[in-house]
């Protein structure tokens, strides 16, 4: 009797189950900060948790059972320490309220499903659940039971008689189902986003490419003006590359553009945009800088370059580069025209023998 009424709450939980399943995706696709996101997800299983306590089976006056622990186990390996807090806080809140014989053991109980979830949680700092992983947290997620025991042995041992078999199969069924929604989700999520990195990235350098500069170039540019008063935008390339590769072979000529990718990308702070324009132009944008730091930083991406050499097929090449820039602090000027002006100022870098420095011209660089 115990058992069907065990297994049609669980029915009932597998609804909650669903429904925080599908929650949890909404909160991670919604939200675009980290912060939000760990928010959302703790609320998420704190809110399923919760509701799962709504409709409790009650055995006897106090002992009540629910889908609780399923969202208290699988809260700290799923959504870190804050959704296992708030899920604990939140069940054990609820138990408080409903009070009776099994408040202990049920405060005891939400402590250890807890603990163990947040262990299992710091063991797998990859989070990568497998199926067998899952199977141990579905076992693992009943070991709460045995917080019975700090009620008197006698009605310990008859509750248990009664109930830990189905308590135990529904638990494990309950926390294998919701597990392999979040990680299917989870598996999706991560598909779509390095799928997004491939498509923005150049695979040779690992710096971003051009699509991803046609997009975030305007607005890195708009947002430094707004928020920063101006950005400067610089223009690099590598002198007589093209030798390079007739000398030396086209894959020592990928050697040099990658050490040479790698030198300049060192010189960039995390909100500067570094991306590989073309075959050997790299393009910076750099909100916020203002013309005595853009010309510093060219300055020793320069002689950074021009100080280091290369090693192909034996030999320790010197490689140079030139550069032309623009600093922009005045709303009017497009990102396109601005990249003109940088362009043009480094064809006179070329023009004036390479391995220089040239800023676009005064006159042309305030002409809105
Ligand atoms: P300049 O000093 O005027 O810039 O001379 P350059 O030889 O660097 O200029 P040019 O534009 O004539 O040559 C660029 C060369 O870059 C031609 C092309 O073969 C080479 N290149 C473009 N992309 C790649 C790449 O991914 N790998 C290699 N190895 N070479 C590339
Ligand atoms: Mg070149
Ligand atoms: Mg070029």
């Amino acid at each position: 009797m115990d058992g069907i009424a065990i297994f049609s709450a669980f029915l009932q939980g597998l609804g909650i189950v669903a429904f925080a399943g599908r929650l949890h995706e909404l909160a991670i696709t919604r939200c675009t900060s980290p912060r939000w996101e760990t928010a959302a997800t703790a609320l998420t299983f704190a809110v399923a948790a919760a509701v799962s306590m709504t409709f409790p089976l009650r055995f006897a006056p106090g002992i009540i059972f629910d889908l609780r622990h399923v969202f208290l186990i699988l809260a700290g390996p799923f959504g870190g320490l804050p959704a296992a807090l708030l899920t604990a806080a939140a069940t054990g809140g609820l138990r408080f309220l409903e009070g009776g014989v099994g408040l202990y053991p049920g405060l005891a109980g939400i402590a250890i499903s807890t603990t163990i979830g947040l262990g299992f949680a710091w063991l797998n700092g990859n989070r990568d659940y497998t199926l067998a992983k899952v199977s141990l947290l579905g076992l693992l997620s009943s070991v709460s039971i045995t917080s019975l025991f700090v009620l008197p042995l006698p009605i310990a041992m008859e509750l248990l008689g009664r109930i830990s078999i189905p308590i135990i199969i529904v638990n494990f069924v309950g926390v294998l189902i919701a597990a392999e929604s979040l990680n299917r989700f989870r598996v999706q999520m991560h598909r779509e986003e390095s799928l997004a990195r491939d498509s923005s990235t150049d695979p040779l350098t690992g710096l971003s490419n051009r699509r991803a500069f046609d997009v975030q170039g305007p607005e890195l540019a708009l947002n430094g003006i707004q928020k920063k008063g101006r950005y400067a935008l610089m223009i690099i390339d590598i002198d007589r590359f093209k030798s390079i590769n007739d000398t030396f072979g086209h894959a020592s000529g990928d050697k040099v553009l990658k050490q040479v990718a790698d030198a300049i990308a060192s010189h960039a702070r995390d909100d500067d945009l570094v991306v590989r324009y073309g075959g050997e132009e790299i393009a910076l944008v750099l909100p916020g800088c203002d013309e005595t730091r853009t010309a510093m930083i060219a300055d020793r991406i320069r002689e950074g370059i021009e100080n280091s050499t290369v090693e192909v097929s034996g030999i320790n090449l010197k490689v140079t580069v030139s550069i032309g820039y623009v600093v922009v602090d005045k709303p009017g000027m497009g990102f396109w025209s601005a990249f003109e002006q940088a362009d043009s100022a480094l064809y006179r870098a070329k023009n004036a023998g390479r391995n220089r420095v040239e800023k676009a011209l005064a006159e042309r660089a305030n002409a809105a």
